[in-house]
Formats: C-alpha cells, sequence, structure tokens
C-alpha cells in the first residue's frame, strides 16, 4: 500500500532512514551484522521492542544463538548464518554494521573489518539504505593526547600485533567516508570504547569479563602488566542508546561512544574485589605488546550534537553482568554465594 511505503507526508522515502526521533511511523527493516553478539543482540532487543524488523547476519565466529533465542519464532526477527566477507543482497532502510572479532585473542588475520564492511557499504549503496559503523577507540592507539578527541588522528603501530584490528577499524572508517563522499551512502560512525555487561563473551579475553569469570571461579585476576595502564568502561545499554541516537540523527561523526570514568586495571580489579569478592587475589602476568597506556573518551561531540551521555557508573554496571556470568558459569540455580 503506497502510502504506507511513503510513510507520514512522505516523509519517510523507503531506504532514506529519515524518520525523526520519537514519531510513530511504520517500523524500519534494520540489518544488523554481528547481532549474535554481545553489543548486537542488545541492539536488536532495542530495535524489536520499537516495532522494526530485525534481520541479523552473523557467522557466529563469537557470537552465541542464547542471545537472541528470545526472539525466535517472532515474525519481524530473521536469523542469517553469513559471513559477511561475501556478498549478500538484502532488501533495508538501515545497516548497523558490527560485524567483527572484537577481542584481541580473535582478531588477528581476520579481513572481516576491510573485506566485510566494503560488502555492507555495497549493500547500503544499492539498495540506499543508511549504514552505520562501530569502529573503535583503537583507532586511537597508544595515544598520545589525553582525553582522545575526535579530531586527533592516533598513535598506531601499523605492523604491530594488534595493527589487524586498529588497521582494520581505520581502514574501515576510510571506506566508509569514501562511499559516502563518491557513492553518497548515508553513513555514521562510532568509535566504541570499552564496553561490558551481560552477555559478553565469558572466555573472550577482554579484561572485565576476565576479571569477573576469574573473581567468580575463585582464580587470580590476571593483571597485565604493572596495572597501572587505564581504560574507561561503559555500560552496554548506555552504548546502544548512542548508536540508535546516532543512527536516527543527522550527523555523520565520528562520534566517541564511551563513559568517561577512568579506571587504573588495578582500580578495575578492586571493584571486582567489592563487587564478587573481598578475597580475590591478583596474579600479575607480562603485558601484551602495544598495549595502550591510557584511554579515555572526549564525549563532548556526542553530547552537544547527538543529547547523550552515559548514565550507568561502573560500580552500577559491573553487578548485573556479575548476575549473569554467575548464571552462565554456574547455571540456573546459581543461589547469588558463587
Ligand atoms: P562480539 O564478538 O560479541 O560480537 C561480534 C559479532 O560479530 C559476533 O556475533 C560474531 O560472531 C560476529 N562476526 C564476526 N565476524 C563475522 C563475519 N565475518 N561475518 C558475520 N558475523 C561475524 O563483540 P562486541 O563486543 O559485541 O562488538 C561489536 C562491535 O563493536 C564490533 O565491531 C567491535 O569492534 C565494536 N567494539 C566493541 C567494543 C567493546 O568493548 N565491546 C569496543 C570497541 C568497538
Ligand atoms: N555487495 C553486496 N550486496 C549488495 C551490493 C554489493 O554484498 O547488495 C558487495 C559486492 O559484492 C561488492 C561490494 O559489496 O563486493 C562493493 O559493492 P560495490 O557495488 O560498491 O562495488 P563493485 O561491485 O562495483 O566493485
Ligand atoms: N588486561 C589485563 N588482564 C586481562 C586482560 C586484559 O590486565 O586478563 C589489560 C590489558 O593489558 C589492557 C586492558 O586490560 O591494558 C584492557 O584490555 P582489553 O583486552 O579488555 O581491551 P583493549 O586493550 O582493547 O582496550
Amino acid at each position: 500500500f503506497m502510502f504506507q511505503d511513503k510513510g507520514f507526508n512522505g516523509e519517510f522515502r523507503l531506504g532514506s532512514g529519515k524518520v525523526p526521533l520519537g514519531l510513530k511511523r511504520k517500523g524500519l527493516r534494520v540489518v544488523v551484522t554481528g547481532g549474535g553478539g554481545f553489543v548486537g543482540s542488545h541492539l536488536v532487543d532495542r530495535l524489536m521492542a520499537r516495532g522494526d524488523s530485525v534481520i541479523v547476519v552473523d557467522n557466529f565466529f563469537t557470537g552465541r544463538k542464547e542471545n537472541l533465542m528470545h526472539h525466535f519464532g517472532n515474525p519481524r526477527f530473521e536469523l542469517i548464518r553469513h559471513d559477511v566477507v561475501e556478498p549478500i543482497l538484502l532488501e533495508v532502510d538501515q545497516i548497523y554494521h558490527l560485524a567483527c572479532p572484537a577481542s584481541p585473542v580473535h582478531y588477528k588475520f581476520n579481513p572481516t573489518n576491510v573485506v566485510g564492511t566494503l560488502n555492507m557499504l555495497g549493500l547500503a549503496k544499492r539498495v540506499g539504505a543508511r549504514f552505520l559503523l562501530t569502529s573503535t577507540s583503537e583507532v586511537y592507539g597508544d595515544p598520545l593526547q589525553h582525553p582522545q578527541v575526535e579530531t586527533y588522528w592516533g598513535n598506531v603501530n601499523p605492523i604491530g600485533v594488534r595493527s589487524c584490528y586498529d588497521e582494520g577499524k581505520r581502514t574501515a572508517e576510510t571506506l566508509t567516508m569514501d562511499y559516502h563522499r563518491g557513492a553518497g551512502v548515508e553513513v555514521r560512525i562510532a568509535r566504541i570504547f570499552n564496553t561490558y555487561g551481560p552477555r559478553m563473551g565469558i572466555d573472550d579475553g577482554r579484561v572485565v569479563s576476565n576479571f569477573v569469570a576469574q573473581a567468580l571461579r575463585k582464580e587470580p585476576m590476571t593483571v597485565y602488566g604493572d596495572g597501572k595502564q587505564t581504560r574507561s568502561f561503559q555500560y552496554v545499554s548506555d552504548l546502544v542508546e548512542g548508536l540508535m541516537r546516532l543512527m536516527e540523527g543527522e550527523h555523520v561523526g565520528p562520534f566517541n561512544l564511551g563513559n568517561p570514568g577512568e579506571f587504573t586495571m588495578l582500580e578495575l580489579a578492586q571493584v571486582v574485589q567489592e563487587t564478587i569478592d573481598p578475597n580475590a587475589r591478583i596474579d600479575f602476568r607480562p603485558n601484551t605488546e602495544d598495549d595502550p597506556h591510557k584511554r579515555k573518551p572526549d564525549i563532548g561531540k556526542a553530547k552537544e550534537l547527538l543529547g547523550w551521555e552515559p548514565k550507568v557508573a561502573l560500580r552500577q554496571g559491573l553487578p548485573l553482568m556479575v548476575s549473569d556470568f554467575r548464571t552462565r558459569i554456574f547455571g540456573d540455580h546459581a543461589d547469588g554465594f558463587g
């Protein structure tokens, strides 16, 4: 029915994604690549809740069907097992491109960031969809500017052990801007800072998941190096809110999305002790190569242009993740005492 396809006042053209926030509208058709993963599955929950039709494209490299099972059987939800490194034909309005092996343990030697992003941009171009790239604070490398502002070009070792991820995302940003300038694709770029929450991969090697799983299992928390390096930890619901505001807003970005609360790894270990087990021990391990010494987002731009800022502090968010980890590690009958 034509009127519905045009939406109200013809303002919403199929494929344009131009729908003012907060207005009643026909649900959009949205692709979430990597929707089986940690961040993606929370995003899918929000999109489903607002009435969109959601297609998840995921090869389950690090994602899990369990993160999405509650949507199985809903006619607005579709799950496609597919590697985004291969082309795919879909008809959609918006593409949230999250597919990426995101943990250092997984991301080595994987072409997803470059070839997968190219394919999703090709798809966006063909169907006139709006495309959002989830880039990363890693594009700033071991930053010489603190906190990091979007205008900072970064300090990345192009031949280091992390460069596959860092440079992969930098290339993904380049491709995104080239498709924007060259082919007129509507694009959005988010630079995501360290994010944690329920459904994080238990053994994916990232620091928050490692410490929480270790403390729950009564194993020592592995602090790499002297533990004085810093990170800023964002709760997943804050990130999802930021991603959706970015997609619906009028600004290309890049935008830093992160929580400016900065912690050393030793301070993080202390928060985990407070939350799980005051007697949890710490084990020092050699640090990985090229580990950034500090990281903290300047979120002034997102505050001003997206009206966004994180709401959940680490000490509030961590317990929510811990109860999810407890259930997944010890089973449904976890008694709350590990
Ligand atoms: P995740 O590993 O939980 O999710 C990534 C998902 O992508 C998984 O479901 C995985 O199976 C899927 N995937 C990987 N390669 C694929 C491929 N070739 N084809 C199809 N699917 C593929 O990680 P996450 O933390 O949810 O990260 C989501 C996005 O956010 C990533 O792009 C990541 O780079 C970015 N990001 C995350 C953080 C963070 O702290 N979580 C920080 C910066 C950036
Ligand atoms: N692509 C895709 N789905 C589409 C359209 C394109 O997967 O609906 C892939 C396509 O196979 C190509 C990439 O996206 O590998 C870039 O497409 P584009 O049309 O920009 O480049 P071209 O094919 O002209 O080189
Ligand atoms: N780290 C740690 N113990 C771990 C895992 C990581 O001390 O078990 C440190 C790591 O060296 C880095 C910080 O925690 O300094 C964040 O690492 P993560 O892999 O979570 O994220 P990224 O390095 O991508 O910010």
